[in-house]
């Protein structure tokens, strides 16, 4: 029996708050804040519709530390879930610190003005969360998040060492759109034209946005074309995975999606620089979020499912010499859209989030020792999670492959 206080009320947060009064055992009191409140407001009518429970709603700004400590304050929540942006990270963590309240999120902070995904700002509170006692989750959606939780379910089941990893990320939803994202634009963009990283023999190497594509034959989708981009959890990962000598993370873009954003890049539709623009400063891409359809929108038209997985290769478990795992959910859109009113990219993020909150709450996961810190997924037993992910949805299967990947 804990309250919860969710800041943000886009997709994600629509499909965890749903989520979390399906399970009113464990969320018995949900608060949630966003800077627009008609959007809090929308979220808790559906949640009451289907599910019978209150959500009360608040109007907020998260990067104004002193109003979020009133708020955090006056609700009294044993957490608090960061489902805005990634810009948000630092200063929800700040309100965090003040009110002594433990915080989860699914992305790591990123800078407004540079398109960089690290953690290394949100590690620097590890101290003063210990001494606080209080934990910081970070990523705690599906990639990064269950993703990072299947490579240690394997390490922990089935490989001794882990020596090379694959992240495929497969879209294979219509939404029926010439161009849209299936989450914030403006965060998704910057992520897909960031030059791609992957991991090699102990360092990043840096390669040219999408120059990487390999064909993949996915599981309830069908072949699709993956590219090689750099994603989040590939630097936690080869953190705690020492011995790693080769992670990639690979994602499916259809040849319109592709065409549409090469164009958009040429024009320099996609800069986070500022312009003067009828004597104003606007940041074309924030301009270019503003006039794309919103991601919470494209649940109704979607149709297709997501696939989305860890291919691992290293020492097998029992002794057996190297082998390959494979291990994947496939999720429907239109399955996700009835039950919660989003589709299938909100879903898989919002569940493992409603997911970490309620192991972080029931206190399975409590972080080194029970002490306060900050932590990633990759530092959390992997099998409570593995479990509820069954439990909620998203359930995963694991098939041992012929051999490493040849690509
Ligand atoms: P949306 O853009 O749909 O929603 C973001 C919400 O945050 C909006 O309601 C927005 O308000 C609110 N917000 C923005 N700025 C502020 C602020 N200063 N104060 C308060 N609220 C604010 O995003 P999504 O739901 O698609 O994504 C949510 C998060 O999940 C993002 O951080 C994204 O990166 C992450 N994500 C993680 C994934 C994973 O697998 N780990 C996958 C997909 C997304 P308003 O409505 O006024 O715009």
């Amino acid at each position: 029996m804990s309250t919860v206080l969710v800041i943000g009320a886009g997709g994600v947060s629509s499909v965890c708050v749903h989520k979390m009064a399906f399970n009113a055992d464990i969320f018995s009191s949900i608060h949630l804040a966003s800077r627009t409140k008609s959007k809090c407001d929308a979220i808790a009518a559906s949640v009451k519709q289907r599910s019978g429970q209150d959500v009360a709603t608040y109007e907020i700004d998260a990067e104004e530390v002193p109003a979020m400590v009133n708020l955090i304050n006056k609700i009294q929540p044993s957490l608090v879930v960061n489902l805005a942006l990634p810009y948000q990270d630092l200063p929800i963590m700040d309100a965090c610190l003040e009110a002594g309240v433990h915080y989860l999120d699914t992305a790591n902070y990123e800078p407004k003005d540079e398109a960089k995904f690290e953690y290394h700002w949100q590690w620097a509170y590890h101290d003063r969360f210990k001494e606080a006692g209080i934990m910081a989750l970070l990523g705690s959606g599906f990639d990064p998040g269950v993703t990072s939780v299947f490579t240690m379910w394997l390490r922990k089941h089935k490989l001794k060492t882990i020596r090379t990893l694959d992240i495929l990320d497969c879209n294979g939803g219509d939404h029926g759109q010439a161009f849209a994202t299936n989450f914030n634009p403006e965060i998704n963009i910057r992520e897909v034209t960031a030059p791609a990283r992957h991991w090699e023999n102990g360092a990043f190497v840096e390669t040219p946005a999408l120059s990487k594509k390999v064909e993949f034959d996915f599981e309830a989708v069908g072949p699709k074309n993956m590219y090689m981009m750099y994603h989040e959890e590939l630097e936690s990962l080869s953190k705690f995975i020492p011995e790693l000598e080769r992670g990639r993370f690979w994602m499916t873009f259809g040849d319109e999606y592709i065409k549409h954003l090469t164009v958009l890049q040429n024009v320099g539709m996609t800069g986070i620089d500022p312009i003067k623009y009828q004597g104003k400063e606007i940041i074309p891409l924030q301009f270019l979020a503003a006039v794309l359809p919103k991601p919470e929108t494209l649940g109704e038209t979607t149709t297709g499912n997501t696939n989305i997985g860890v291919i691992a290769t290293g020492e097998a478990m029992d002794g057996s010499g190297e082998k390959t795992y494979y291990i994947n959910n496939i999720c429907s859109h239109e399955a996700a859209y009835e039950e919660t009113g989003n589709q299938g990219v909100s879903y898989t993020t919002g569940v493992p989030a409603m997911i970490g909150s309620a192991l972080m709450l029931g206190g399975t996961w409590a972080g080194a020792n029970g002490e306060g810190g900050v932590f990633n997924m990759e530092q959390m037993d992997p099998d409570p999670l593995m479990e509820m992910l069954n439990a909620h949805g998203l359930p995963w299967n694991v098939v041992e492959m012929d051999g490493p990947v040849g690509f």
